[in-house]
């Protein structure tokens, strides 16, 4: 029986990921070992007393009465806080879903490669952290990371069985969000509800909001750089407004390999769950005919300089992926919660690269945890009081 856990289980990907686990048999045929969520206990529970896992973790010592309640008598062990959802990635598996938001999933990602096995990671932020630390880490231990983001896995797919010295270039695509059309004045008048509404894909809320800044893209593109090692003047962002072709590699020849289909997160997962076979994920096929146009833009750099900012890590590395994510985390919180405008955001990042780079915070390598938790620390310390100051 192979064995599953899924971090992040209450989240978009984790029940894109929980509707798969079911389908594909629940408990009859997987052997779930953790899942973990947030503050939804009422969830959380539904699904560990439905795969029967050995254990559910809340990242909230608070929510612990509540989880143990829900669980009453189910067999389930509960557990609750960071660190218990660190030692829940302790318990070996053979299958794991990083799908926590937000660099949290960094430490529990590192902990689950160090059993081997597969790591199927959705949670981008712990590549741009963390990069050359992950990728190690899965090296050492023999463990597989498969990339659960579309773009990620279209290029994995799009990669296989090719000669990797051949690749001249990768392209993601980019929905271009709901502010793909505005100008930069309307934009900075943006609202959470409009930020949040995404054209193509339904997904958390963190994510959405990244995705109408094309910090999600910004992200992606770190993502690329440290998952693939590929250069970064080799990676370049298309807008595709239809959100069908997800991600196309080109060749020395001339030929480009593009991977296409729905915008529907189980496709990703479920290729990550079933490889390295492929099996049947109840996804709505493409109709092309009906779809009729797939149309390709360049992105407006001026409009969403997340983009710049991210050729700017891709190039300095070191940690400044860590910073940079750390500093996204914080103006979204702000953004999020009122106190900053939309295009906000991304001063707000690069005056925190910018002060971290002049005090020579971001210039030793990512190879290091400590390292790259004091970066991270460092760059919402820094964030926090630019804001202030505003
Ligand atoms: P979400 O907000 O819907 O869910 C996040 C999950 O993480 C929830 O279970 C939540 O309880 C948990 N969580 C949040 N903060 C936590 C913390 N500090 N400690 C422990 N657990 C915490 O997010 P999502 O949209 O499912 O995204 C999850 C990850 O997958 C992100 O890294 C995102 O970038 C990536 N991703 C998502 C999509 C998508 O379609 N949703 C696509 C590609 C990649
Ligand atoms: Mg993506």
């Amino acid at each position: 029986m192979r064995s599953v856990s899924i971090f992040g289980a209450t989240g978009s990907i984790g029940e894109s990921t929980f509707d798969l686990i079911r389908r594909g048999g629940g408990a009859e045929v997987y052997r779930t070992v953790a899942l973990t969520g947030g503050r939804n206990i009422t969830r959380l529970a539904e699904m560990a007393r439905e795969l029967r896992a050995e254990i559910a973790v809340t990242a909230h010592e608070e929510c612990m009465p509540a989880l143990r309640d829900a669980l009453q008598g189910s067999g389930v062990e509960v557990a609750a806080g960071a660190g218990a959802i660190a030692d829940a990635a302790d318990r070996p598996v053979d299958w794991t879903m990083s799908a926590i938001v937000g660099a949290a999933g960094l430490v529990p990602g590192l902990r689950a490669l160090r059993h081997g096995g597969t790591l199927a990671l959705a949670n981008k932020e712990s590549l741009v952290t963390a990069g050359p630390l992950l990728m190690q880490t899965a090296h050492d231990f023999g463990a597989t990371i498969l990339p659960v983001d579309s773009e990620h896995s279209a290029v994995f797919q799009a990669l296989t069985g090719e000669d990797r010295s051949c690749v001249e270039r990768v392209i993601i695509t980019a929905s271009g969000g709901p502010f793909r059309d505005w100008d930069a004045e309307r934009m900075a008048t943006a609202t959470l509800a409009e930020a949040v509404a995404h054209p193509n894909w339904s997904m958390g809320q963190r994510i959405s909001i990244d995705s109408a800044s094309m910090f999600n893209k910004a992200l992606e593109l770190v993502e690329t750089r440290e998952f693939f090692g590929i250069d970064p003047e080799k990676i370049e962002v298309l807008v595709h407004p239809q959100s069908i072709v997800h991600a196309l590699v080109g060749f020395c020849d001339g030929g480009i390999m593009a991977h296409l289909g729905p915008a529907d997160m189980r496709h990703a997962i479920g290729f990550a769950l079933h490889w390295p076979s492929r099996g049947p994920v109840p996804v709505e096929r493409l109709d092309l005919a009906r779809i009729a146009n797939l149309s390709f833009q360049t992105p407006d750099e001026k409009r969403f300089p997340a983009l710049r900012l991210a050729r700017e890590v891709m190039e300095a590395r070191g940690l400044s992926g860590a910073a940079f994510n750390a500093a996204k985390e914080i103006a979204l919180d702000q953004f999020i919660a009122g106190r900053i405008t939309f295009p906000q955001m991304a001063v707000l990042v690069e005056e925190t690269l910018a002060q971290m780079a002049r005090r020579n915070d971001l210039s030793r390598d990512a190879a290091n945890l400590d390292d790259v938790l004091q970066a991270d620390a460092a760059a919402r310390r820094t964030a926090t009081e630019i804001v202030g100051a505003w």
